[in-house]
């Protein structure tokens, strides 16, 4: 099909909305490793998970042989006020580049939450509902997350309690009222309405908080509450599965005009969107049907696939979660405050850890300055105001389109455009006046970190 034929926008119907979610473990040869009990160190079974997460919720996370989930009528009515999200031909970001290559980017902001994390929250809210629960709660960190549940809890008329990380609370007022607009309460974390807030407020006097910090104080309050379970809104093989449908559609876009991507990038915090973005092309990888470059992108200020350890770590500060083998910096780092709130998590999806530990997929880190450069060069040429987290995958596809340029290979491109950051203008207001540095911790700092592991033999 010759180029001219390919629109900016390729918009699927609505009736080509994918109705299955896949599950990238079913095809994997090497599972990811188990969550096990931080006590006893055995494999947790579904009983020990059912006091914090939803019935139906538990069987997704530990069912790694699925490959396919039917998404049922309910979730799929909701995805229809935003979705089939658009993939774009960055037409202009190409001419601007002089590049021969061609760079497309799926576009998961056309929501009030601004970003792909409702495709997973109105999944888990229906699920709760579903299992007759009063309520959920959960953390967030720059806010995405908590917007996205409130939005869904309010469609499901369910209670929505949210940690909301302390510095994101305070430099982002306007996220903490969309999610009151919803019907959310938001608290700052770390709090002195739970237990293991306290503890960290007392050893970490002055803390801006982290996500790792507020999943601890959303986990105490769901198991002390009746009626009330926690959500997650990354890292979970759950919050992959019901993620797939952004590759699901990218995938059935790009096959509807016979383009084969050679390069999938996306920005990586907990690892959700990138997991579904690049499920199915994961899939014919691991099959050994297709190959890909995939390439993960995380901050320099917290970077867990390129410097951290692939080890069993806590997927919280407060150490009360299940143990994980991923790659971690350390329960315990807390990362400098960036801008990049979405991408401040100390570990790492299980199944992605386990496929680049495997050498499926690349990973690169990117300093926050560079970053924004890519996001107002974006915004300039493409319209789109990009959120800091989004940008960081921006900013390896120009790096990478800028590659071809000097061989003049033409090749295709495609990343993840996660959100809008009409909520991050403090970080745009940072970079403009030239006040943002690049924050990168030290080997002794992450040293440290790695020292407080759990000991787990495997
Ligand atoms: C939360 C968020 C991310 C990072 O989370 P993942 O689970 O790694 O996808 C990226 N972009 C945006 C806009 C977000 O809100």
């Amino acid at each position: 099909m010759s180029e001219t034929k390919i629109p900016y926008k390729i918009y699927l119907d609505e009736s080509e909305i994918p109705k299955e979610w896949y599950n990238v473990r079913a095809d994997m040869k090497i599972k990811p490793a188990p969550l096990i009990n931080p006590a006893t160190h055995k494999k947790l079974e579904a009983e020990e998970l059912a006091p914090i997460f939803c019935e139906e919720l538990v069987k997704q996370e530990l069912d790694e042989d699925t490959a396919y989930f039917p998404i049922p009528e309910e979730i799929l009515d909701f995805y229809k006020m935003y979705r089939p999200a658009p993939l774009v031909r960055a037409y202009y970001l190409e001419k601007k580049l002089g590049t021969p290559a061609k760079i497309y980017y799926k576009f998961e902001g056309n929501n009030t939450s601004g970003s792909h994390k409702l495709n997973s929250a109105i999944a888990q809210a229906y699920y709760a509902k579903k299992q007759g629960l009063k309520g959920v709660t959960t953390e967030t960190g720059a806010g995405q997350w908590g917007t996205a549940l409130s939005m869904a809890c309010s469609y499901f008329d369910l209670d929505c309690k949210v940690y909301m990380v302390k510095v994101s609370y305070e430099q982002k007022p306007f996220r903490r009222e969309v999610m009151r607009t919803y019907g959310a309460t938001v608290t700052p974390s770390p709090s002195e309405t739970t237990e293991v807030g306290k503890k960290i407020l007392a050893e970490h006097p002055g803390t801006t908080g982290s996500l790792g910090c507020a999943i601890s104080e959303a986990v105490e309050v769901a198991v002390s509450n009746e009626g009330y379970r926690y959500v997650l809104g990354s890292v979970l093989n759950q919050v992959l599965l019901h993620q797939s449908i952004i590759g699901l559609e990218t995938k059935a876009a790009l096959d509807k005009y016979g383009i084969e991507p050679d390069i999938i990038i996306g920005c990586a915090g907990g690892g959700s969107n990138l997991g579904g973005l690049i499920a199915p092309f994961m899939g014919e990888k691991l099959r050994g049907e297709k190959d890909y470059r995939i390439i993960a992108v995380e901050p320099a200020s917290c970077p867990s696939f390129t410097r951290g350890k692939f080890a069993y770590d806590f997927c919280d500060t407060g150490m009360i979660c299940p143990l994980a083998k991923m790659y971690t910096l350390g329960c315990d780092f807390i990362p400098s405050p960036s801008h990049a709130g979405g991408l401040r998590f100390h570990g790492m999806s299980t199944t992605l850890s386990q496929l680049y530990h495997d050498g499926y997929m690349e990973a690169t880190a990117v300093d926050q300055t560079a970053v924004f450069e890519a996001a107002e060069m974006f915004a300039r040429v493409e319209g789109i105001l990009p959120a800091p987290e989004s940008s960081h995958a921006i900013r390896v596809a120009i790096d990478e389109a800028l590659k071809c340029k000097e061989t003049g290979e033409e090749k295709t491109i495609v990343f993840g455009l996660t959100g809008t950051g009409y909520f991050d203008m403090v970080a745009y207001e940072k970079f403009h006046d030239g006040l943002m540095s690049d924050q990168v911790p030290t080997d002794e700092e992450l040293e440290a970190s790695f020292a407080k592991l759990p000991k787990v033999e495997e």
